[in-house]
């Protein structure tokens, strides 16, 4: 049996080919894997779980038919799908995870996230971080329309771009001080995440012990996978 682990998939109906291939690549999981989980950004935006178009229907039903065939599906949110709720993970029983879970790969503890916050150093990222996971602007964001929660949605992608392609490689990458920060706070060695698009596992030393980060890839040519097995090997993999 193995784990699998995917995460930025960027979902979108502009993008049917990366659907396609996470179908197919789902269906593998159910007949192979004992989990599944999926560390945020899973789609390229979710603005709630109201916007049920032919698109998003498609994608829960297909979720919907792997858990009940008895995969367990965990999700953590990413910076584009934190509006994911508890209608989603009802039509498709998944299951939701806190932003930093530990959890217990084949006897192993291991830290999942999604990996925005150890991006210290974007500064202008997490202060919208801050203000957008407030209840206030939770309660506040149901109230709007569809289509003026779309254009929000769409008004923040742009900017988003602007400032990636924008701030220096550094900003947009992890701080190793905040990871290892994190990492003590929950006592492992291990740590698995996605976000930064920058796929690799990468080995150190902390407090005189080995730990190692790996980080997913992000399904923008093909797909990305980590492949945990029973016996600690771990292999990133692509899918096409
Ligand atoms: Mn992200």
């Amino acid at each position: 049996m193995i784990n699998v682990l995917i995460s930025d998939l960027h979902l979108e109906e502009n993008n049917p080919a990366t659907a396609d291939i996470f179908k197919k690549f789902l269906r593998d999981c159910t007949s192979n894997a004992a989990a599944l989980y999926i560390l945020g950004d899973f789609f390229e935006a979710w603005i709630g779980d109201d916007d049920l178009t032919s698109f998003n229907r498609m994608i829960i039903d297909a979720l919907s038919q792997a858990t009940k065939t008895g995969l367990p599906i965990y999700f953590t949110h990413g910076n584009r799908d934190f509006l994911i709720g508890k209608k989603f993970l009802r039509m498709t029983g998944c299951q939701l995870l806190p932003d930093e879970f530990v959890a217990n790969i084949f006897g192993t503890p291991t830290l999942l996230m999604h990996g925005d916050t150890l991006c210290t150093e974007d500064i202008k990222y997490l202060k919208f971080r801050k203000k957008s996971r407030s209840w206030l602007f939770k309660t506040f964001i149901q109230f709007y329309s569809l289509k003026k929660r779309r254009a929000i949605a769409q008004r923040y992608r742009e900017a988003s771009k602007i400032h990636t392609s924008s701030a220096p490689e550094y900003i947009m990458d992890v701080t190793q001080t905040e990871v290892e920060q994190v990492m003590r706070k929950h006592h492992v060695l291990h740590m698995i995440h996605g976000h930064t698009h920058r796929p690799a596992v990468h080995h150190f030393k902390m407090d005189g012990q080995d730990a190692t980060r790996t980080v997913l890839g992000a399904w923008h040519e093909h797909g990305n996978a980590l492949i945990c097995e029973a016996n600690g090997r771990q292999r990133l993999i692509t899918l096409k």
